[in-house]
C-alpha cells in the first residue's frame, strides 16, 4: 500500500492547526482535513485566556511553554497568533486559597513569573474589584489572551509553509484501521494512507474514533459566553481574571467589552455534539450580569452585545488525550481540551510531534495517552472542571 502521507491529521482547530505547523517544521509529509473551516469547532468561540496557574506539574509547565511559543509567533511562524499579555488573576476564596498558594509555589518553581498578592495589593491594582469574599489572588504578567482565529490561521499558514497539505470542507467519513494498526482515513474521494492518523476533531473525536472501533471516554457539554460592553468613563480590568468567589471568567475584548462565562462549579450539560442548542439562555445571561455586577460594580448598566453557546470536549479527569494507545499502531489523539485546552494546544503539538516523529516522549507527557483511562491513572486535581 502507497503511503500519501507521513500524518494525517483529522480536524484543523488549535490543535490541529497547532500540529501541523510543529510535524511539517521537522519536514514530514502532513495533511490536514478540517470538514468546515479552521477553528469551525468549539476554537473559533473560544474565550481563549491564556494563564499558567495549573495545579499540576505538567500542565504548568506546558502552559509555560506555550506562552513561550506565543510570545515569539513571530519568529517562530513568521506571523502575529495574536497573544495578548495583558495578565491574568486568579481570585482566590476561602475554599480555593490554599489550594491556590500551593499551586503558585510549584509554579514558581517551574520558573512561571508569578504571585500571590495581598489584599491591600490586589486593591491598588484593581480599583475595579469588590473585594468582598475574595480571600487572595494569584497574579501572573504573561498570562492574558490571544485571538483563537488569528493564532489558528498563524499556525496553519506556518505548517503550508512547510509544505503542509491543508483540505478544507474536507471531512473524514471513518478511519481506515487493518487489524491493530490504522493505516488511514476515508473521505468522499476516497481512502488516503497515512503513517499516523492524529484525530484532533474535538468534541466529534469519540465519534471518528468509534469509526475504526476505537473507544474514548469522552463527553460534549454545552458552554455558554457572554460579551459585555460597559459604559464608558469607569474603571475597568485589563486583565483576564478567573475569579473562584463568583464562579464566573472574565476575559478582555477591547473596546469596553468583555466576554464572561461561568467557571466550576456549575452544572454541566450533556448534549449531542450534532444537535445542541448554540445560543444562550436568558437565566444564564442574568444570572452571568449579577455574579459579574456584584464584583465589578462598574458593570452595572452594561450592554448584552451577543452570546452563545459551543461545547467542551471533556475527558475522564478534564485534562487532553494526546498520543499513542498501547496495542495500536499509527493512531494517536489529540483531543479532549475540556474547556481549557487552547493556551496549552502549542505546548501539547510540540511534544507530540517529536513523540510521532522520534518515539521520543517524556513520561510525564506520555500519562496524557487515553490508555490512563483503562489503567484507572487518571490526573488529580486541585480546583475541579476545568480549571485544572
Ligand atoms: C466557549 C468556550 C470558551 C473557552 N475558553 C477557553 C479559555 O479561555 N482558555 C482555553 O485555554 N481554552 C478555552 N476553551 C477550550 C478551547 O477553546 C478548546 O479546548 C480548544 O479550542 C479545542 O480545540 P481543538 O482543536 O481540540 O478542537 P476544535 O476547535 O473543536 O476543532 C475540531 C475540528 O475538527 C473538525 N472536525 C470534526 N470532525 C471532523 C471530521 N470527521 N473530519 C474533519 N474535520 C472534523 C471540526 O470541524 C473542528 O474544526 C473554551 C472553549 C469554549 C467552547
Amino acid at each position: 500500500m502507497d503511503r500519501n502521507f507521513d500524518v494525517i491529521i483529522a480536524g484543523c482547530g488549535i490543535a490541529g492547526a497547532s500540529l501541523a505547523h510543529f510535524l511539517s517544521a521537522r519536514g514530514l509529509r502532513v495533511a490536514v482535513f478540517e470538514r468546515g473551516q479552521p477553528g469551525s469547532g468549539g476554537t473559533n468561540l473560544s474565550a481563549a485566556i491564556v494563564r499558567q496557574h495549573y495545579s499540576t506539574e505538567l500542565m504548568a509547565r506546558l502552559a509555560l511553554r506555550s506562552v513561550q511559543i506565543f510570545a515569539d509567533a513571530e519568529q517562530l511562524l513568521g506571523r502575529d497568533a495574536g497573544y495578548r499579555a495583558v495578565g491574568y488573576y486568579f481570585l482566590a476564596s476561602d475554599e480555593t486559597l490554599a489550594g491556590a498558594t500551593r499551586n503558585v509555589a510549584m509554579q514558581r518553581a517551574l520558573g512561571i513569573d508569578t504571585a500571590m498578592l495581598a489584599l491591600e495589593e490586589l486593591a491598588e491594582r484593581c480599583p475595579w474589584l469588590n473585594l468582598d469574599g475574595v480571600a487572595g489572588a494569584a497574579h501572573e504578567p504573561a498570562g492574558g489572551f490571544a485571538d483563537p482565529e488569528v493564532a489558528t490561521a498563524a499556525f496553519l499558514a506556518s505548517a503550508g509553509d512547510h509544505g503542509a497539505e491543508v483540505r478544507l470542507r474536507t471531512p473524514v467519513r471513518s478511519i481506515l484501521r487493518q487489524g491493530d494498526r490504522v493505516v488511514g482515513v476515508m473521505t468522499d474521494a476516497g481512502p488516503v494512507h497515512a503513517g499516523w492518523v492524529v484525530n484532533a476533531a474535538g468534541p466529534w473525536a469519540a465519534g471518528l474514533a468509534a469509526s475504526a472501533g476505537i473507544p474514548m471516554r469522552m463527553r460534549s457539554v454545552r458552554e455558554q459566553d457572554t460579551v459585555w460592553e460597559a459604559r464608558a468613563g469607569r474603571p475597568l480590568p485589563e486583565s483576564s481574571v478567573s475569579n473562584t468567589v463568583d464562579a464566573i471568567y472574565i476575559r478582555p475584548l477591547g473596546a469596553r467589552r468583555f466576554i464572561v462565562g461561568r467557571g466550576f462549579p456549575k452544572d454541566y450539560h450533556d448534549v449531542d455534539p450534532c444537535n445542541y442548542k448554540t445560543t444562550a439562555d436568558a437565566d444564564f445571561e442574568e444570572d452571568v450580569q449579577l455574579r459579574l455586577t456584584r464584583r465589578i460594580p462598574a458593570f452595572e448598566g452594561a450592554r448584552l452585545v451577543h452570546s452563545y453557546a459551543a461545547l467542551y470536549d471533556v475527558a475522564a479527569d478534564w485534562y487532553q488525550y494526546v498520543g499513542p494507545r498501547e496495542g495500536l499502531e499509527g493512531y494517536a489523539d489529540f483531543c479532549g481540551g475540556s474547556g481549557h485546552g487552547f493556551k496549552v494546544a502549542p505546548a501539547i503539538a510540540e511534544e507530540l510531534a517529536a513523540w510521532l516523529h522520534e518515539g521520543k516522549v517524556d513520561e510525564d507527557f506520555s500519562r496524557l495517552s487515553h490508555d490512563r483511562v483503562e489503567k484507572g491513572a487518571l490526573f488529580v486535581q486541585s480546583y475541579g472542571g476545568n480549571r485544572g
